[in-house]
């Protein structure tokens, strides 16, 4: 693993740390990541929550509906898959801005 001086105190400091340990300085360059990365993580979180809302949601409506437990799930699938596709997209867009993510970090 890479050792990288502080931009505040110049002591050796691990590359990935968001400030120093010593002297507490933010050190900048460190937390930038590739936003190609970013947007690949952004896009496979949105994925992930996506398919987990239709997932739980298609299980929640077979168990109100358990005469036609199918049909209801394709029908809320059909009706709510694009609108939480977009909702998807937007809120881990947003997560991966702030870093909130797992794999990402606040870009400057
Ligand atoms: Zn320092």
């Amino acid at each position: 693993m890479g050792m990288v001086f502080c931009r505040g105190c110049g002591k050796e400091i691990h590359e990935t740390a968001h400030t120093c340990p010593f002297c507490g300085a933010t050190q900048g360059l460190a937390v930038q990541r590739n936003v190609f990365i970013l947007i690949l993580i952004s896009l496979g979180w949105s994925m992930l929550f996506w398919i987990g809302f239709l997932f739980i949601g298609g299980m929640f409506i077979g168990v109100m509906n358990p005469e036609n437990a199918e049909e209801a799930g394709a029908l809320f699938g059909e009706s709510v898959s694009i609108p939480s596709l977009l909702i998807a997209f937007i809120g881990s867009g947003i997560l991966t801005y702030f870093g909130k993510l797992p794999g990402t970090y606040k870009i400057k």
